[in-house]
């Protein structure tokens, strides 16, 4: 029953060591974006000063006085070049410091998860503090996806745990998050320009809905004129996957932000951004591996389901010691849960919520009610020499209850 399993708690910390490797190659696509767009420019322009060099070697010859413009005109190329390459050495340099950040990051949980690896029983003596930080990283988590960042930051910081915290992540999807619950579809917009590639890998309609939003709210402020060229540039690009939402947008313009007419009225339903806040989180959480539900849930899930058995909901044969026995809180959370499948079954004083055995034999009252040696013992020692049974409220002498031999 209490033999040590690493790997199957490592099961569930996959996540843990993915989303490290997820932003590490964000930032690394992120550098790679910025070298080919400032490099292209720069060869433009490369391009450029040889056309006015010629130019000049020219009007040199010619000495027909354009020489000097050609001159002035190279210099200002040279200046945007060199100003475009400052630019770029800065932000790859902010983009290297975030790629070696989220790689040391990625080492030093490697290094915590393989500390699990050595461990042989829940008795090692380092078993008690890994858990203890396992606990709180879990709450870190927990907290950011709550939208408690102070308290996970804090957490995190007196716990020092910052590496195993996700802070940029979780600030990045409540900054969106909070720009969309203001209406407002830019930043998510620009979320998706930056995740091009890895929303169309798996197939994400997030951009198409963002843009249908940006045109409904133009249609609901009657620009139908703008509404037309922006359907245009944004919305008939996904013809091929969205015909038929792309004609339902075009048909919406005949129609005012109060008509009841449907599919009209649910295209103007203000819920719509909710939607669009769900739909951002769920290709947040796929794109940057961030389990759903929060590895805290899953974690107590998994160790409620080992425990649920079905008296944990029957009020008679409820455990004090069990956690799904607590109704109202653990009990709650298990509820969905299956049963744990039960090999062996074990005695437990209703009263201690310990195991009957050997140690502890069950004694049976003379109304038949079955508790622990060490509970009726504890309570003759405090009302002397009498037991009270808690189920019934009668009161017998310890001595008459009779111990009892499990065959
Ligand atoms: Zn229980």
């Amino acid at each position: 029953m209490n033999k040590f399993n690493p790997d199957g708690q490592l099961v569930i910390e996959q996540p843990f060591l993915r989303i490290p490797h997820e932003q590490t190659k964000k930032a690394y696509r992120l550098s790679q974006k910025y070298l080919e767009k400032d490099l292209a420019f720069v060869n433009n322009h490369a391009g450029e000063l040889v056309k006015q060099a010629k130019k000049q070697q020219l009007a040199s010859r010619a000495q027909d006085g354009s020489a000097a413009s050609s001159s002035a005109t190279a210099h200002k190329l040279l200046d945007s070049m060199l100003n475009r390459l400052t630019m770029l050495k800065r932000k790859l340099s902010d983009t290297k410091a975030d790629e070696t950040m989220y790689l040391h990051r990625s080492k030093l949980r490697s290094v915590h998860l393989n500390e699990l690896c050595t461990m042989t029983s829940t008795q090692d003596p380092g078993y008690e503090a890994w858990s203890h930080t396992r606990l709180n990283r879990l709450l870190v988590d927990y907290m950011f996806r709550k939208g408690y960042h102070q308290s996970a930051t804090k957490l995190a910081h007196d716990q020092t745990i910052r590496d195993f915290a996700d802070f940029e992540l979780f600030r990045e999807s409540a900054t969106i998050e909070q720009s969309l619950r203001d209406q407002n579809c830019a930043k998510c917009l620009q979320w998706c320009s930056d995740n091009k590639s890895a929303l169309r890998k798996v197939k994400s309609s997030l951009e198409f809905d963002l843009h249908l939003q940006e045109f409904i709210e133009l249609a609901r402020s009657q620009q139908t004129r703008i509404a037309i060229q922006y359907a245009k540039k944004h919305l008939l690009p996904w013809s091929e996957t969205h015909q038929r939402q792309i004609e339902q947008a075009m048909g919406l313009l005949a129609f005012s932000a109060l008509t009841t007419c449907e599919p009209y009225k649910q295209l103007y339903d203000t819920s719509r951004w909710q939607h669009l806040i769900d739909h951002f989180r769920t290709d947040n959480f796929s794109l940057n591996a961030l389990a759903d539900p929060a590895p805290l849930l899953l974690t107590l899930q998994t160790g409620l389901s080992a425990l649920k058995c079905h008296h944990c909901y029957h009020d008679e044969d409820r455990n004090i010691n069990c956690p799904v026995c607590q109704t109202e809180t653990l009990g709650k959370l298990a509820e969905s849960l299956p049963y744990s499948h039960q090999v062996n079954s074990n005695l437990v004083c209703r009263i201690s919520g310990h195991l009957m055995n050997e140690d502890n034999p069950p004694m049976k009252l003379p109304n038949g009610r079955v508790y622990s040696y060490q509970s009726l013992q504890a309570m003759a020692v405090e009302n002397n020499g009498e037991v009270k049974c808690p189920v019934t409220g009668q009161e017998f002498l310890f001595s008459e209850a009779k111990k009892l031999f499990i065959s």
